[in-house]
């Protein structure tokens, strides 16, 4: 990843230069990990660049920090416009998306309510997450020794940075093994979630997704797949998925803006289905980039354009 071509970066109101995108040693957040954050994307598509599902992404950012009280001075839509402002500065067509809204300077010790509610977003090119490969031929993961945390210790809906520490356990043990990713396990022993990524599980003719009970983040691209998936006439089903099922499933794969739509082609060494991306994946690989890439019709209305003086600039 290079961060060479950004320009700008949005600061609590202002667009600063990259190199002086900084914030204070005694900042709260940094001291503490008091900071919600969001991952989106700009896509680029044969109508120009939209952004997909721009709104519930802002929304699931307000709502993180409702769940740490954190009062955030701009409204949403003000918000989507410092988006599309940073957007414009640095001249991008497509990019990923990360807004971050911090505890910054004020009083150290652990009570941030003494210390500002800050925003900062950034945006960069960021290509396929997994590996450019990772779409098409599948990765390779691990289930791992790390839990997922349980549902009265770190609220799991609030995309808190915080958490990334559990994820940062599962991804190193997972890499350190040889592996493209891990999956953790909820306190109770089912399956939870990717470092990064939500699940899913093609089982007995049926796709399987654990619930929204307070160990997943409610990814908006393991929406947005019920969604298609409910649409091409599969049946869906939030419910509790056993280790096990990840190695006797026809087909598991990831969703996140990130790693989009990632077929997962082992687990634990075990063979899942036959070794490559299923036909279930596939088909919802191919609704998904049809409706990004605008070939097939925005029905749900989740492409919201890039205003086009900002594409041109
Ligand atoms: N779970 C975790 C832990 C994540 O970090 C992400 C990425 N934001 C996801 C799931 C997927 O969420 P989304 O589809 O909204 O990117």
């Amino acid at each position: 990843m290079s961060y060479e071509d950004v320009k700008k970066v949005w600061m609590n109101g202002r667009l600063v230069d990259f190199a002086d995108a900084k914030i204070h040693a005694f900042s709260h957040v940094f001291h503490y990990g008091s900071a919600m954050f969001e991952g989106a994307r700009l896509y680029k598509n044969r109508h120009g660049s939209a952004f997909f599902r721009l709104d519930e992404h802002i929304k699931r950012l307000y709502d993180s920090c409702k769940v740490y009280r954190m009062d955030v001075s701009l409204s949403m839509a003000e918000f989507k416009e410092a988006i599309v402002e940073t957007i414009r500065a640095n001249g991008y067509d497509e990019c990923y998306i990360r807004p971050v809204i911090y505890r910054g300077l004020g009083a150290l010790g652990v009570n941030p309510f003494h210390s500002p509610v800050d925003v900062m977003i950034a945006v960069w090119r960021w290509g396929k997450y997994l590996g450019e490969e990772a779409l098409e031929q599948g990765v390779d993961v691990c289930v791992s020794s790390w839990n997922r945390m349980a549902p009265n210790t770190f609220p799991a809906m609030a995309k808190a940075t915080g958490n990334y520490l559990n994820s940062a356990l599962i991804k190193m043990e997972a890499v350190t093994n040889g592996f493209s990713e891990g999956i953790a396990l909820d306190n109770a022993g089912r399956v939870s979630e990717g470092s990064g990524e939500n699940i899913f599980v093609v089982y007995g003719g049926r796709l399987l997704t654990p619930p929204l009970a307070g160990t997943i983040l409610p990814g908006i691209t393991r929406d947005s797949i019920m969604t298609l998936a409910r649409d091409a006439g599969f049946t869906v089903v939030e419910q509790q998925i056993a280790r096990e099922m990840l190695y006797i499933a026809d087909e598991v794969f990831f969703t996140g803006t990130a790693a989009e739509i990632t077929p997962i082609r082992s687990v634990d060494h075990i063979t899942v289905g036959a070794g490559r991306r299923g036909p279930v994946t596939e088909r919802l690989q191919k609704d998904f980039f049809e409706l990004i890439r605008g070939e097939a019709p925005d029905r749900y209305g989740w492409l919201t354009p890039l205003p086009v003086e900002a594409a041109v600039r």
